[in-house]
């Protein structure tokens, strides 16, 4: 049974409807109306920056990158990520007196922390003068700890405001780094988070991920206890997704080198259990964080809230986003700007917001999207809330059972409602598959998507432009 769930691959629910089933948009009148009615509603928002470029591939990676070295396209991305946020402020003070309340800015990729300084600087500045700076809590930047990363340029980021580091560090092993392309050393991570940028930074993160090539249970315990020893306040623990038919560099490592399903269960129950007695705290299905970080408190006062990018401390439900494919919510509205970096360039140059796929909720799509944000935040269905309304079908009612019985749920017959188990927690995805109205579509990774050039031709000709 449990062979056959961890078979059946679900989307990754990061929001509902998720990406697959957006439209390509015919032109902007949707995303002007919809960034108009959330401006003038006074929301608050959280900001997201997508910096598309890298200098080497990571063969695990599903990010949106193209990989580059070239300074002049480092420069050209900038100085198009400047304009889009130029021509964004401009449109919000037509529409309010004020300034938009911005609570938090995440600055991903790619590998931002390559955008030349000076770019950096212009786009922090761009951003202070714009927001206000009342509702601003967080600046988060993705660090990519190679690539002459040094704790003086960290230091550096602190001027500009950022006070949250979210470091790539996927796993310490040696041969598990050359499988994956990405050798980043224990000592470099060692170093580079010395007692001044602990004490700089209100939290430190790290991503890692079991399931790589040439990872063993024995491995990934060594991986697992030297991050805890160097203790970062948060931890993301990703599953790694095999998908060479659409991320073609993951054909550089061999098959047979991967663990299987049901070795990679043993792996996350194993780093699981190691963090969990290190005390860190479980929040949601794969992020981890110590009591004093911001996240535990929030999961503890029940405010926690997953955007695209990974849990956040709920203090907004929207994302305006910027940069070629970031992905934004407007309310009942989502949008992706283009992958085509060649198009995105254009279309701001020609002052014209790069959106490239849209999706408006229905009144259905609405009423699920609560039930799977529910599920991915409190890992609870209340069924008393679900009884008048068509979504608890005979399938529904009695696919929960089912979870019930192979302990991926658990019913409170007073409460009436199920909670997610620890087994289940793994297996998230799958119970808000469920809801999913959707899950009949053919599973697609969202860079199936093409909008205008091939999404997944990484050799744009950028010295054509
Ligand atoms: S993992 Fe990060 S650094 Fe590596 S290719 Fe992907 S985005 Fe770039």
């Amino acid at each position: 049974m449990l062979k056959d769930i961890l078979k059946n691959k679900v989307p990754f629910y990061t929001l509902y409807p998720t990406q697959s089933n957006w439209g390509k948009i015919e032109d902007n009148k949707n995303f002007n109306r919809y960034l108009e009615k959330f401006v003038k509603s006074n929301s608050q928002t959280s900001m997201y920056l997508h910096f598309p470029f890298c200098p080497k591939q990571c063969y695990f990676c599903h990010c949106y990158t193209v990989i580059s070295k070239k300074e002049e396209h480092y420069e050209k991305i900038s100085l198009s990520i400047i304009k889009e946020l130029e021509l964004l402020f401009k449109k919000i003070k037509k529409n309010i007196d004020g300034k938009l309340k911005v609570t938090d800015v995440h600055f991903g990729g790619g590998t931002p922390t390559v955008m030349p300084l000076k770019y950096f600087k212009k786009i922090s500045e761009l951003i202070y003068e714009n927001v206000d700076k009342n509702y601003l809590k967080e600046i988060a930047l993705e660090v990519d700890p190679r690539n002459n990363m040094n704790s003086e340029k960290l230091l550096g980021y602190a001027d500009f405001g950022v006070n949250r580091l979210s470091i790539g560090v996927q796993d310490f092993d040696t041969d598990v780094q050359k499988a994956i392309n990405r050798v980043n050393e224990y000592d470099l991570i060692n170093n580079l988070l010395n007692k001044e940028v602990r004490d700089k930074f209100e939290s430190i993160n790290f991503d890692f991920i079991f399931g790589l090539p040439k990872q063993s249970l024995k491995s990934l315990e060594i991986t697992t206890n030297k991050i805890v020893e160097l203790k970062p306040s948060r931890i993301t623990l990703l599953n790694m997704d095999h998908r060479p038919d659409i991320y073609k560099h993951q054909k550089a490592y061999k098959e047979t080198d991967l663990p299987s399903d049901e070795e990679k269960l043993k792996m996350y129950n194993q780093c699981s259990k190691i963090l969990l007695e290190n005390k860190y705290n479980k929040i949601g299905v794969n992020h981890f964080a110590l009591g004093d970080d911001i996240l535990s408190k929030y999961k503890s006062e029940k405010k926690l809230y997953r955007n695209p990018n990974g849990f956040s401390p709920g203090w907004a439900y929207d994302m305006i986003s910027i940069g070629p494919s970031a992905t934004g919510k407007l309310g009942d509205y989502y949008y992706q700007n283009v992958y085509s970096i060649d198009k995105y360039i254009e279309n701001i140059d020609n002052e014209i917001f790069p959106v490239s796929r849209e999706k408006t909720l229905s009144g259905e799509d609405i009423k699920r999207r609560k039930i799977i944000m529910d599920l991915l935040n409190f890992e609870e269905i209340n069924l008393e809330q679900l009884s008048n309304s068509n979504i608890l079908s005979e399938n529904v009612v009695n696919s929960l059972k089912e979870f019930d019985k192979i302990k991926f749920l658990k019913f409170n017959e007073k409460l009436k409602s199920y909670s997610v188990s620890e087994l289940g927690s793994y297996f998230i995805n799958h119970i808000c598959n469920v809801f999913d109205e959707y899950k009949e579509n053919k599973y697609q990774s969202q860079r199936e998507f093409k909008d205008g050039i091939r999404s997944l031709d990484r050799n744009i000709n950028l010295n054509k432009i």
